[in-house]
């Protein structure tokens, strides 16, 4: 079948093999070049000997999951198990653009002589962990480091078998605020209207730390935890601009609990001197962050600002600068005065917020965008669904079930 791009309200509907396949080949290439001949100097040299050697992503098939994966079997050599949610292709239908990422990433590193493999699963699900923890038992017998990356729209209570769904909103008052539609370019004022009780409650239950500890709680109980055993998972905090809908609406009131729950983490790992941190990370286009209402147009605006600045990473950066000068850098990880660990820095500069303020200031309702950097924007989200790349003929007839060499 020919496979286009199709998108609608933001959300990709098709993947293309090659395509995703290309993706997760330049985020290695640059990797290995990284690590052989340094040429982003604004990066410390890695000690890949600090490195993990046994690694578990929960949620390793795309953006910053599976960067981290990367950037753990690349520079560290680690053998990488990934826990994460994917629909396979048929004939007629692409899968999702993680099930084509992780057979691409999952060939490149039998090459290179490191294990990796997944479990396809609800990684919420009880059976899930324990299909992971015996892939663990038997190739690794424990694991280093524990990578927590999961961003789901809902979760399925396995007791009462309740649904609980994430919802992106402010609390008690709504959030009105301008945005751009991506496809046209145009600038229109949105408003959210605020969350219910139950939704709040809701978004913490889903994206919040239960299950990130349950995972831990059941691994250690199964003694799969190494000694000196770290564990991630990743937070957002994001301009003033957008608290009321980020930061203090209903997915802020998720990411301060996952917060809250590594301190507790910290203390159930004491046996095996493990510890658990929350990294604070910067914005850049996922499937996640796609369909948050204000996001394309902050990332459009951040992304000139951050490119103009010569400070602009993707999620390959940013993980690459998250082991190598926070989690496995020299010395204690450096955490701000909360405990997080802050790879946001460079996006939270002042001078890189008064430069996106200053061109938020000219944005107006009904008119086109004016100096950001949409096609950034539409580039990568294009890019992580495996489209808009030179080398690929999208014209070209391809089975969606096969991930060419
Ligand atoms: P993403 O959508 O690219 O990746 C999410 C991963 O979770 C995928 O591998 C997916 O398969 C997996 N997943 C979802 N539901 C699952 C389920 N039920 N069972 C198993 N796997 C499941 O998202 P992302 O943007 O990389 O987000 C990862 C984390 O990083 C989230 O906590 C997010 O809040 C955080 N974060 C994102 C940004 C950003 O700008 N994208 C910034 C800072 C922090």
């Amino acid at each position: 079948m020919i496979i286009a791009q199709k998108v609608l309200r933001n959300v990709s509907l098709t993947a293309h093999p090659q395509g995703c396949a290309e993706y997760v080949c330049q985020q290695v290439e640059w990797v290995k070049r990284q690590v052989a001949q340094h040429m982003d100097n604004r990066y410390a040299n890695p000690n890949p000997s600090a490195f993990p050697k046994r690694v578990l992503v929960v949620g390793g098939s795309t953006g910053y999951g599976l960067s981290s994966r990367i950037v753990a079997a690349i520079v560290g050599k680690a053998g990488t198990i990934n826990v994460s949610f994917e629909r396979e292709p048929t004939e007629h239908k692409t899968a999702t653009p993680g099930w084509y990422n992780t057979i691409a990433f999952e060939r490149i590193a039998r090459k290179n002589n490191v294990f990796a493999a997944s479990v396809f699963g609800d990684a919420y699900a009880h059976a899930v962990k324990e299909s992971a923890a015996a892939m663990i038992k038997k190739e690794f017998g424990s694991i280093d480091l524990l990578v927590y990356s999961l961003a789901s729209p809902l979760r399925v209570d396995e007791k009462t078998n309740r649904t609980y769904r994430s919802v992106i909103k402010p609390i008690e008052t709504a959030y009105e605020a301008l945005s751009v539609d991506v496809s046209t370019g145009m600038i229109s004022r949105t408003v959210v209207e605020p969350a219910e009780d139950s939704q709040v409650e809701e978004t913490v239950k889903v994206m919040g730390g239960e299950d990130w500890q349950q995972w831990i709680s059941y691994l250690q109980q199964e003694q799969l935890l190494s000694e000196g055993f770290k564990t991630v998972a990743f937070s957002y905090i994001g301009p003033e601009l957008t608290y009321p809908i980020y930061r203090n609406g209903t997915i802020g009131k998720a990411k301060e609990h996952l917060e809250q729950t590594a301190i507790q983490l910290t203390s159930d790992l004491s046996s095996v001197r493990g510890q658990a941190f929350v990294a604070v990370n910067k914005a850049i286009v996922t499937r996640a962050s796609a369909v948050i209402p204000v996001v394309p147009l902050y990332i459009a605006l951040l992304y000139r600002v951050m490119k103009d600045k010569g400070l602009h990473e993707d999620c390959t950066q940013q993980m690459y600068r998250l082991f190598s000068e926070r989690l496995y850098g020299v010395g204690n990880v450096p955490v701000d005065s909360q405990g997080r660990i802050r790879v946001d820095d460079w996006e939270m500069s002042a001078e890189v917020q008064q430069a996106v303020s200053r061109l938020w200031d000219n944005q107006h309702e009904g008119s086109l965008i004016t100096g950001g950097d949409l096609d950034g924007f539409i580039q990568d989200y294009a890019n992580i669904h495996g489209f808009g790349y030179d080398s690929i003929d999208y014209s070209a007839d391809v089975d969606p079930r096969i991930v060419e060499e």
